[in-house]
């Protein structure tokens, strides 16, 4: 440890925070995670567990981090599983690529700007399959799909991924501490409360930087008044979707995920912006499985005709007015690069945000910004 190139404390082992730890480990940082929560527990202050998760870019021109964000872990996903393909010794990482079809009830007013980043992009006509058969179901008066497009996009079993993060991490040397740091005292108290944590787990050692991956934790850990939950509620179903889909329709939106290797589905869901609650509205868990129900009837296994539902749950995806805090700060004299607020989008932006990140903590401790 003695050759490193310097010991950084994570906080957070959400997939932010794990991804993180994973780039700056194997550049040669000693890092440890302090994290209230770590893969395997299930908390609705633990967003990344809740994930569907896919790919699916949510970024717009006008914010072309975020853009490159998502293209960085497109590529690095396809280039992970092709490295899975060749190497069956290598861990998996829980990664899936599929079919993914993307609906529009209206005419599209986006701008696809991502299309030319992924494989296989094309448009769908109407008598396309499956856009035929599920227009063909729709009663008269509701929406129908006007506008369809297909491509090839990741679906991650979001358990598996966080784990195999964790693990990596752990290979290169990332130690993991469960525990919880006051946020009733401000974010320089916690840093020395995790700096704490960190000497009793590894020894006395200094730490030459923070990473602050707390997702929605920093609202409070940084008085971060720009963020805010943005609630999901979601259907997990028997049965594992052969394509992914995401709708939009006039007054809703409905997607479905299937969790590769489990035998299992994401079925979606809300966007709630604002709204802290934990407890799933069972007249949401209708319109979740109604849409399903026209949408991928194949799934509809259960004796009596319908889903066969194992659990509905909620998670609150980290949002933040003007987008992710990644930046470096220095708080009572500490190096500190925030990486949180990530929103809908924390699993496609990962990889290119962890990298945005390990750039942020060496300019930290790069020789003019020695404190
Ligand atoms: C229903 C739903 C569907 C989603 N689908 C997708 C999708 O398809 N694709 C996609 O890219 N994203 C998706 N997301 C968004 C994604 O899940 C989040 O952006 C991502 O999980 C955020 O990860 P994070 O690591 O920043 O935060 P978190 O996962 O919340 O991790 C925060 C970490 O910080 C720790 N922490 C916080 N406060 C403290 C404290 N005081 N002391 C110690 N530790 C602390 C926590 O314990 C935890 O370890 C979805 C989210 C939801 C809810």
């Amino acid at each position: 440890m003695s050759r490193s190139k310097g010991h950084i404390v994570v906080l957070g082992a959400g997939v932010t925070g794990l991804t993180s730890a994973v780039f700056l480990a194997e550049a040669g940082y000693e890092v440890t995670i302090v994290a209230a929560h770590v893969p395997g527990d299930e908390s609705i202050e633990y967003t990344s567990p809740w994930a569907g998760a896919h790919w699916h870019t949510h970024a717009t021109p006008d914010d072309p981090r975020a853009c490159d964000w998502d293209v960085q872990t497109y590529e690095y996903w396809i280039d992970l599983l092709e490295s899975e393909r060749k190497d069956l010794n290598l861990p998996k990482a829980g990664l899936k690529v599929y079919d993914s079809y993307k609906y529009w009830d209206f005419p599209v007013q986006e701008e696809l700007w991502w299309a030319h980043h992924v494989n296989d992009f094309r448009v769908l006509a109407s008598h396309h399959e499956p856009i035929h058969s599920i227009n063909a179901r729709t009663q008269e008066g509701a929406g129908r799909i006007e506008e369809a497009v297909m491509y090839r996009a990741i679906a991650i079993n979001v358990p598996q991924y966080l784990l195999y993060l964790q693990e990596r991490a752990r290979k290169s040397g990332a130690v993991v501490i469960k525990s919880r740091l006051s946020t009733a005292t401000g974010l320089h108290a916690a840093l020395l409360e995790a700096q704490k944590e960190a000497d009793n787990s590894r020894g006395k050692r200094k730490v030459d930087c923070f990473v602050n991956a707390t997702g929605l934790g920093a609202a409070k850990l940084c008085a971060d008044q720009a963020m805010y939950p943005i609630r999901g509620q979601t259907v997990l179903v028997k049965g594992e979707a052969e394509t992914i889909f995401t709708r939009s329709g006039s007054d809703y939106g409905a997607y479905c995920i299937p969790r590769p290797g489990t035998g299992s589905t994401i079925l979606g869901g809300t966007k709630e912006k604002g709204v802290w609650s934990e407890t799933p509205d069972p007249k949401v868990t209708e319109r979740i499985l109604k849409h399903a129900a026209l949408n991928v009837p194949e799934l509809m296994t259960g004796s009596d005709g319908g889903f066969e539902v194992i659990s509905v749950q909620c998670g609150l995806r980290p949002g933040r007015e003007g987008g992710a805090r990644v930046e470096k700060e220095v708080v009572g004299g500490k190096r500190v690069v925030h990486a949180y607020g990530h929103a809908g989008g924390g699993y496609q932006n990962s990889i290119g945000s962890a990298r945005l990140t390990q750039r942020l903590v060496e300019e930290s401790l790069s020789v003019e910004a020695k404190l």
